[in-house]
């Protein structure tokens, strides 16, 4: 038997947590550093999802085509597609050399342009001298949801320095996304920052905060900061976290653990897939059927099996309402 749960009819379907990769062929667009490319992982992933297969002379049009081609054939409603931003010196200068992912906010909100189903999640290092100034225009732009990678950019979240920033975002109404959690695909800064412990700071500010990945660690790793993820959620009203991630091999186990938290806890869980990092099948075969028709669109897939957990009835739309009114681009 094959579970499912039921999506309350006419509630918009949304995944909060998609990327979308430049190689650097334009380097103002986007880029990997040279390190990012030639990791074994990377190899991994771009073998896996097929990328030589897609439309586009460069890599960065290939991975273009495969996510719009992925969002147009998808059953989701909308999707949050997010940038990345740099690395930055203490004097809030930016910083190329130290930097191995990037995606510019406007590559962003260009591919939101271009579909009516892509939400821009722009991304800001409040370490940048011109944070407050960026959040502004990106807001002014539409985007409602900001993207802080706590690992990969190096931004302790518990500091005093950054209250303007947090502040500015909750009087705006932009939700604050914080990778939480061990992070693996990329060079990081520090893990430490990705406890959710440390997210007390900009909670205190009374936005919602968004734990991408719900603090969850691989086995492997020394640290489990999922117990504090769980922590915070019981003490902050205004903490939510994504499911981003959590199907893939080596933290797979992570989904029905998170399904047996308190239905306080459950309720403010939402949906991310962390696409284009595609979800193992086979740990969910009990669940999904050997060949369910979503197996062809990764979005999908990731969806079908988190919807087989028992999360919240809002589980996978009420993403659109913390976007606030206007997010999806209707009048607000
Ligand atoms: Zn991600």
């Amino acid at each position: 038997m094959t579970h499912q749960t039921q999506p309350t009819p006419n509630r918009p379907l949304v995944d909060a947590h998609v990327h979308v990769f430049c190689w650097g062929e334009n380097p103002s667009d986007g880029f990997l550093s040279e390190r990012t490319r030639g990791a074994w992982r990377t190899r991994i992933l771009l073998r896996l999802i097929g990328i030589g297969k897609e439309k586009g002379e460069t890599l960065s049009e290939k991975f273009r085509s495969r996510l719009l081609r992925h969002v147009d054939g998808s059953k989701l409603d909308f999707v949050v597609v997010l940038a990345e931003d740099a690395v930055y010196r203490e004097d809030g200068s930016r910083d190329d050399p130290a930097t191995h992912f990037y995606v510019s906010n406007d590559y962003v909100l260009d591919l939101a342009r271009r579909s009516e189903k892509i939400l821009p999640g722009c991304s800001i290092n409040p370490i940048r001298r011109d944070a407050l100034a960026e959040l502004e225009r990106v807001h002014e732009a539409g985007c409602r949801l900001v993207k802080i990678h706590t690992a990969i950019q190096g931004v302790d979240p518990a500091l005093a320095r950054f209250d303007k920033f947090y502040r500015r975002a909750a009087d705006l109404g932009v939700v604050l996304m914080f990778h939480t959690g061990y992070e693996h695909s990329c060079t990081v800064v520090s893990q430490q920052f990705t406890d959710p412990a440390s997210l007390a700071r900009p909670l205190d500010h009374g936005g919602v905060i968004l734990a991408a990945h719900c603090g969850v660690c691989a086995t492997f790793d020394p640290e489990d900061y999922y117990p504090n993820f769980v922590r915070m959620m019981h003490a902050h009203d205004n903490l939510y976290g994504d499911t981003s991630i959590m199907a893939v091999w080596n933290r797979w186990r992570s989904l029905s653990r998170l399904s047996r938290e308190a239905p306080a806890i459950t309720a403010r869980v939402v949906h991310g897939s962390d696409y284009p990092f595609p979800p193992a099948r086979l740990p969910f075969v009990l669940r999904t059927g050997p060949f369910p028709p979503e197996r062809r669109n990764a979005l999908d897939m990731d969806l079908r099996i988190k919807q087989s957990f028992n999360f919240g009835p809002g589980y996978a739309s009420q993403m659109l309402e913390l976007l606030g009114p206007g997010s999806a681009g209707e009048d607000a």
